[in-house]
């Protein structure tokens, strides 16, 4: 499909193109082509590649670029899939990889086709000037992120666990963006993630006939929580990164943003100030400071001449790192949850430990390239690959340095219309993952 020349990874955002073009559409993901080309481009630099597969048509992708043998290995990983674009109304086809205005505009061309692209080019770019970095660099390419991992990442955690022996860090999504506050251009590095936990409320009233008029039913006790759950926040949780990323923030700002900053961090203060903050911050600090819960579906009633004795709701919760799901049990309970049950009906705990080590250097590659620029420790409010590469002790940094303009809101574009990253992030993002393969240390 493609003629395969190594010397693309000199022109990444052509490298972003070609695997946008590849529908990867999860369901049914079917990212065996796309393998098939980045395994292409790989071998024919010199790379030995492996497959490692649950199903054919989904493998993932492996390789190693040698090292010096004085660090342990260091991975570098990143999904091949894709999010649906149905329903969405695109300025150009989402599979065409156009690049206008700028951007490279299609579906991945944020999450997170960029970043292979990013790392593909890296690696060719090592070998072709004959890097060695202190350690081995484990480059794997996996399918079916955004379903969970089936195919992909629990895949290879729990069946090919020796494919990251002595794997202490690894790169990856879903940070390195940038956000802008009060003019300030801030790097997001992501080290750590909530976990995910899916809850069940079932509320419990009087049943009977629909013509004679019932008080207190379990649909008045759950219409009841539900407002509930609108007033009021979960309690305020200051946990260490997101501590430290409100501290570096403020001392960055100047007043009164600085004070706003600083008193987020008074357990007193924090909702009140996350009000006063929300529309310029477009209420980015709201979930990396309480555990939060949204209502998704709601289930009761049979029919429509029959009062239910027993209703449920059903919640995707998500709780942050070191919390866990009795915790968020608890202040459901407190808040909304007196006269229900609560059961949890996935909960997928990711340990807390949180290594910052290689933040420093990340960072540091950062404002060589812009002094001005100010990167920061987050937590993020979703859910990657990372939790499963965790369950082997290997801290990931989401780190994929991506350079938007002022107002340009990175989440409001992934997994929606009109995806899409400036060409010019793609070199500077490129260049910082060569750095990260190139500076690599013990
Ligand atoms: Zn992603």
């Amino acid at each position: 499909m493609y003629s395969i020349d190594t010397s693309i990874y000199k022109r990444p955002e052509e490298l972003l193109q070609n695997l946008i073009r590849f529908d990867t559409t999860n369901p049914p993901g079917n990212e065996l082509p796309l393998m098939q080309y980045i395994d292409s481009l790989l071998t024919s630099a010199g790379f030995e590649t492996t497959f490692l597969a649950k199903d054919p048509a989904r493998p993932n992708l492996l390789t190693r670029l040698k090292g010096r043998g004085d660090a342990p290995p260091l991975l570098l990983y990143g999904h091949a899939d894709v999010v649906t674009t149905a329903n969405q109304k695109w300025t150009y086809p989402p599979f065409e990889g156009r690049i206008a205005d700028g951007y490279v505009w299609g579906r991945g061309a944020l999450d997170m086709k960029c970043g292979l692209a990013m790392m593909i080019a890296s690696l060719l770019r090592a070998k072709a000037e004959n890097l060695q970095a202190a350690g081995d660099i484990i480059f794997c390419a996996m399918s079916d992120e955004e379903t969970g991992g089936n195919y992909g990442a629990k895949f290879l955690v729990e069946e090919h666990p020796e494919i990251f022996k002595d794997v202490k860090y690894a790169v990856s999504e879903f940070g390195g963006y940038t956000m802008y506050i009060d003019g300030k251009k801030f790097y997001l590095v992501q080290v750590a993630e909530k976990q995910n936990c899916s809850v069940e409320m079932t509320f419990h009233g009087p049943a009977g006939h629909g013509s004679v008029p019932v008080k207190n039913s379990a649909m008045s006790k759950m219409g009841k929580a539900l407002v509930a759950l609108d007033e009021h926040r979960l309690p305020v949780h200051i946990t260490p990164v997101t501590e430290k990323m409100i501290k570096i923030i403020a001392s960055h700002l100047p007043p009164p943003s600085n004070d706003y900053f600083n008193r987020l961090l008074d357990p007193a203060q924090t909702d009140e100030i996350l009000e006063i903050i929300r529309d310029k911050t477009a209420n980015f600090f709201d979930p990396l400071l309480h555990n939060t819960v949204n209502a998704i579906i709601v289930q009761g009633g049979e029919k429509i001449n029959v009062v239910p004795g027993e209703v449920a709701l059903y919640l995707d919760g998500r709780i942050l790192p070191g919390f866990s799901d009795n915790d968020l049990i608890d202040e459901l309970r407190q808040i909304a949850g007196k006269d229900c049950d609560i059961k949890i009906s996935m909960y997928e705990a990711v340990k807390s430990h949180i290594d910052l080590k290689l933040f420093d250097m990340l960072s540091d590659i950062l404002k060589q390239k812009e002094p001005e620029c100010i990167p920061i420790p987050i937590v993020i409010g979703a859910s990657t690959d990372a939790k499963q590469l965790a369950k082997l002790g290997i801290q990931t940094y989401g780190y994929l340095p991506i350079d938007l303009p002022q107002g340009f809101d990175f989440m409001k574009s992934v997994h929606a219309a009109d995806e899409r990253i400036p060409v010019k992030a793609m070199y500077s993002g490129t260049d910082a993952i060569y750095q990260v393969i190139s500076r690599y240390e013990k």
